[in-house]
């Protein structure tokens, strides 16, 4: 009972004032933003999201956005959020920050989290691939889950996000089975010579066809999971109770 009581505490949502850490490029479009964590106690599930506040920043939508948490809860040294540049007021502040700048952090929030005891298939519809990097490293570090296979596409090679990180954890785990896909494979500035095309009903059904009843889980913008849905229940008849689905509003 103590135990229980104690993670329930860790998970519960803290507000704090946190430090940019420092900033990777993942894809010339998209970057990794890695935030100093609160003081102890405190702590969330892999594939749960924060809000992020950048107060001084002046923009019609507001001043702060949800993200999922890209690092892992056993990644204790930063709490990262993984996002694409585009053109609203907040995301051109974000891009510009520099490592010491300060932002508001405040979660965990969200029930997008995996079922441990059972195979689980990740969809990503582009930039949706960030709660995926937190569940697989945790799956990883903690070596206890279930077989994983994700597919995640996107226009060119060079906008695979964590394409290099995932290539390497599937090598080097087993547990995972990565399948990215380029749709527009000569355009971009890096060769390709994988898997094309879109995620179809075909591909799904042969890369998961040896997992045994596994959860579904879509996340992306809205347009891109609501299509992703549609697939699984109504192209290949998975039940909807098997499916679980992040929708990123605001793209
Ligand atoms: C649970 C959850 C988790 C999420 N996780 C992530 C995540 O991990 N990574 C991530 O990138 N996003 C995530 N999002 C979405 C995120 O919160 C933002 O909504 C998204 O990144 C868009 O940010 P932005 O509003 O700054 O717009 P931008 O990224 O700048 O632009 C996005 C689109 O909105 C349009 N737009 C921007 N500003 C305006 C404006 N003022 N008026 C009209 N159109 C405008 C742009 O033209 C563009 O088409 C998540 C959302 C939710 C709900």
């Amino acid at each position: 009972m103590m135990e229980q009581a104690s993670i329930a505490e860790e998970s519960a949502p803290a507000e704090w004032t946190s430090e940019l850490l420092k900033v990777r490029q993942e894809t010339p479009t998209v970057r990794t933003f890695f935030f100093g964590r609160p003081r102890l106690p405190w702590s969330f599930q892999a594939g749960q999201y924060s809000v992020l506040t950048l107060p001084e920043v002046s923009d019609p939508r507001g001043s702060s956005r949800t993200f999922s948490i890209s690092s892992a809860p056993g990644d204790r040294d930063a709490l990262a959020i993984t996002t694409r540049l585009g053109p609203s007021p907040f995301k051109i502040h974000l891009f510009a920050m520099k490592a010491g700048d300060r932002a508001r952090l405040w979660g965990p929030f969200g029930t997008f989290v995996l079922d441990h005891q059972r195979a689980a298939v990740l969809l990503a519809g582009g930039i949706g691939v960030t709660p995926f990097r937190s569940m697989v490293r945790q799956a990883r570090q903690d070596g206890r889950h279930a077989p994983i296979v994700m597919l995640s596409s996107s226009h060119t090679a060079d906008e695979l996000v964590y394409g290099e990180e995932m290539e390497e954890l599937s090598r080097a785990w087993r547990g995972l089975r990565w399948l990215p896909s380029v749709t527009r494979p000569h355009d971009g500035s890096r060769p390709w010579a994988g898997r094309t095309g879109r995620i179809d009903a075909n591909l799904v059904r042969l890369e998961t066809a040896s997992l045994e009843q596994p959860v579904y889980y879509l996340c992306g913008p809205p347009a891109m999971v609501g299509e992703l849905h549609h697939l699984l229940v109504r192209e290949m008849g998975v039940p909807e109770p098997d499916t679980r689905t992040e929708l990123f509003r605001g793209y």
